[in-house]
């Protein structure tokens, strides 16, 4: 999703998903939501109207669910109120958000008749026994053969995956990453694992039967799949859960859940590349590193975190970290050798 994008969104409940994967609290949520109708997205339309157009495009969003999954006339009932929208000039297009099994060709030609322009899809793994172990009920082969249609009808694909699920390993995320690269997706949504109350996670975490992937965990791994989808030229349009009243009042008892998590992880990122650069520098000695003025506070870390870090394990005398003329992802480095 570029900046020129607005998002109307809709959420679409559980309703229309027969799983149950471990980490989901759809169900528990939308035993107490009512199902989206009709005048759920026509109100989400009216509420879009009045605001004024900036110029970007906006898309009418259905997310929470799995939306080709919902039964028939449902669907039918949301996307055409949806393509109302269009008609009216109020929203240019639709996208939504669903399970690798639930797509087909004929699935995709009524969302393509409706004004659908992306469709977002949950690979979450690309490990069949990690696919197995979070009872996702589908195969990283149906993740291959769902993304190839959805390209294939012409359909802006996005690919959702997720770290630390039961069985996953940092290697199995990386394996993961190069798979999702490989289908050549528009955007990436990286979603590290959060334990919430009521989910079946949770049951096997207070059961010692799953390791919690802490905020640490997440930032040390997805400081490693940022570059991944940075170098094949692929944009991760989100990085960790959207903060929400009910996750920060307690719903989420762990896991990887921080409100900037995304600034952790791209700040790990640039010490990760600080540490390469400065390797086999002498203690004692001096070190200037000069990043473009948009990275400082990220080449920073919070509360300076990154310059103490490296402060220590190179056993700097000193380290600066200034503005400088370096390119937007590149960072500069000059290195005073202690006086002997
Ligand atoms: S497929 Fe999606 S909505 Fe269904 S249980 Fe899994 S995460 Fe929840």
């Amino acid at each position: 999703m570029s900046a020129r994008e607005e998002i109307v969104p809709v959420f679409v409940p559980h309703l229309g998903c027969p799983h149950d994967c471990v980490f989901c609290n759809q169900r528990r949520i939308s035993g107490r939501q009512e199902p989206a109708t009709a005048e759920t997205v026509h109100m989400a339309i009216a509420q879009a109207a009045a605001l004024p157009r900036t110029g970007a495009k906006r898309q009418l969003a259905f997310y929470g669910g799995s939306f080709t999954a919902v039964p028939f006339p449902l669907q039918e009932t949301l996307l055409g109120a949806a393509r109302e929208g269009i008609e009216a000039g109020v929203i240019d297009s639709i996208r939504l958000s669903t399970r690798p099994d639930a797509v087909d060709e004929s699935v995709l030609r009524r969302l393509r008749a409706y004004g659908v322009e992306t469709v977002e899809l949950g690979a979450q793994s690309m490990d069949d026994e990690v696919l197995r172990l979070s009872r996702r009920g589908h195969t990283a082969a149906d993740v291959e053969k769902a993304a190839g249609l959805v390209r294939a009808a012409g359909f802006q694909l996005i690919l959702q995956m997720m770290t630390g699920l039961p069985g996953d390993t940092d290697d199995k995320c990386l394996r993961t990453a190069e798979k999702l690269i490989a289908l050549r997706p528009d955007g990436v949504r990286i979603y590290p694992a959060v334990i919430v109350r009521g989910t079946e996670l949770c049951e096997l975490w207070k059961a010692g039967e799953y390791r919690e992937h802490t905020v640490e965990d997440a930032v040390r791994v997805c400081a490693r799949l940022l570059p991944l989808f940075e170098a094949a030229g692929i944009p991760v349009i989100r990085l960790g859960l959207n903060p929400t009243e009910e996750l920060s009042a307690g719903a989420a008892v762990g896991g990887a859940y921080h409100p900037a998590l995304g600034e952790l992880v791209k700040s790990r990122v640039w010490l990760d590349r600080a540490r390469g650069l400065l390797a086999g520098t002498a203690p004692g000695s001096r070190a200037t590193l000069r990043v473009h003025p948009t990275r400082l506070s990220q080449m920073l870390g919070q509360r300076r975190a990154n310059v103490e870090t490296l402060r220590e394990e190179f056993s700097l005398r000193e380290l600066r970290v200034l503005p400088g003329a370096a390119g937007r992802n590149e960072l500069l480095v000059e290195i005073d050798p202690p006086e002997i």
